[in-house]
């Protein structure tokens, strides 16, 4: 007997015809002999619903109220699954997160979890009920409600499957697994049997939306083996687990790319200790977050250019901090350019082959891409190029890695 912890998000609960559709997979796997937990989302587009009707209030309401307001869409989704599961002859209990004591910090809309008490859960699962918890909600020292983030029921099922010590967390999704990289530009990408923790936080954080991050952390720090499943094929989906030998034959799992960038550069500015600082200083302080960061060696050795990228979102502020850093600092000049993509090569392979980097600088060659930046990691290649590269970029790198075939 396994005990499975189960998320079902919003599309696959989003009607009553579809939650009866959850039940009827939850009883299955209950009749096989497992303990179920299950953790839904709100139906979909009730969340943006609620959060629309808040805003004809205000356009900024108290935090401790919006809270309040968008842990309903869940409550719903509870109450409905049971009974389509009571009905069905499964015997199911609802929990809201307060009444399981999914207890968090009080930080509002973005809270994190401190501590889980299974006892309840554990007494249900042994009365032979399947457990029915709302996600993305939890409750703070002082009994208010709070809740975890956009996407935060992920992150509620891998805690509670912590908590529990479930044997996997499975999350039913409207994909059917984790792509070699997006199908939407690479038809050819395949559905990846296995990935490391590392791996899908790397993916995931360039890209490719599949969990929330915070899920793949909590899972990766609690060694809680995460499957990434659809609601609506039957599949084997794809694990989430720890690296072992079967993966470091692959040299890459995927690629990532992020159409969200943009490039700063200022030039010609002394070349002397300070510098960054001075220039990525004020950029910070207006927090924006910086990705990558390069300094060159310029011509001449007493001035130097300098280059780093951030979320397109924070281009025309970042433009504008940086002219005035140019100004204060008598550098040459300030560039910006927000028609530029990231393309990332992800793999836990990396570590143990060679030539990896040259393979893909060769690809991007042959088909006449430029390469306007490099960064690298333990188990990632990240470049930056244009734009209008970003479908050709990424094709040949499937290419050129044969991420189309199982290897
Ligand atoms: N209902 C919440 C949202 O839409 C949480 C979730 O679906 O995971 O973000
Ligand atoms: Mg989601």
């Amino acid at each position: 007997m396994a005990l499975i912890v189960q998320k079902y998000g919003g599309t696959s609960v989003g009607t009553i015809e579809r939650i009866l559709a959850v039940a009827e997979k939850v009883k299955r796997h209950r009749d096989q002999g497992n303990q179920v937990v299950v953790v839904v989302s709100a139906m979909s587009g009730e969340t943006n619903r609620l959060i629309a009707l808040a805003s004809e209030i205000d356009e900024t309401n108290d935090p401790r109220e919006m809270d309040m307001l968008v842990s309903t869409g869940e409550q719903v989704t509870i109450a409905l699954l049971s009974m389509a599961l009571q009905k069905l002859g499964c015997p199911a209990r609802s929990y809201t997160g307060g009444q399981v004591h999914i207890l968090t910090d009080s930080a509002y809309s973005k809270a994190r979890i401190r501590d889980i008490d299974g006892a309840r859960v554990k007494a249900d699962l042994e009365a032979g009920r399947v457990v029915v918890i709302a996600g993305f909600q939890g409750i703070d020292e002082h009994g208010h409600i709070t809740t975890l983030g956009r996407g935060g029921s992920d992150t509620t099922a891998v805690a509670m499957a912590a908590a529990l010590k479930a044997d996997e967390c499975q999350i039913y999704t409207d994909v059917d697994g984790v792509y070699t990289t997006d199908p939407r530009v690479e038809p050819k990408a395949r559905r990846l049997e296995r990935i490391t923790f590392e791996e899908m936080l790397e993916m995931a954080s360039l890209g490719s939306k599949v969990l929330q991050i915070r899920s793949v952390e909590f899972a990766g720090k609690y060694n809680v083996p995460l499957r990434v499943l659809s609601s609506f094929e039957e599949g084997e989906g794809t694990l989430i687990t720890f690296e072992d030998e079967r993966m470091e034959q692959a040299k890459i799992s995927g690629i990532a790319f992020n159409r969200d960038e943009a490039k700063l550069t200022i030039r010609g500015v002394p070349d002397q200790p300070g510098v960054a600082f001075k220039i990525l200083g004020p950029i910070s302080d207006q927090n924006i977050e910086v990705d990558m960061i390069v300094q060159n060696i310029a011509a001449d050795t007493s001035t130097t250019d300098f280059t780093f990228t951030v979320n397109r979102g924070d281009f025309k502020r970042a433009k504008a901090i940086l002219e005035n850093t140019a100004q204060e600092l008598n550098a040459q000049e300030a560039l910006a350019d927000d028609k530029i993509v990231k393309i990332s090569l992800v793999g836990v392979g990396m570590r143990s082959h060679a030539g990896i980097a040259s393979t893909m600088f060769e690809a991007l060659a042959k088909e006449g891409i430029n390469i306007r930046m490099i960064s690298t990691s333990e188990i990632k290649i990240s470049v930056v190029v244009d734009e209008k590269y970003l479908e050709l970029g990424v094709r040949t790198l499937h290419e050129a890695f044969n991420l189309e075939e199982a290897s």
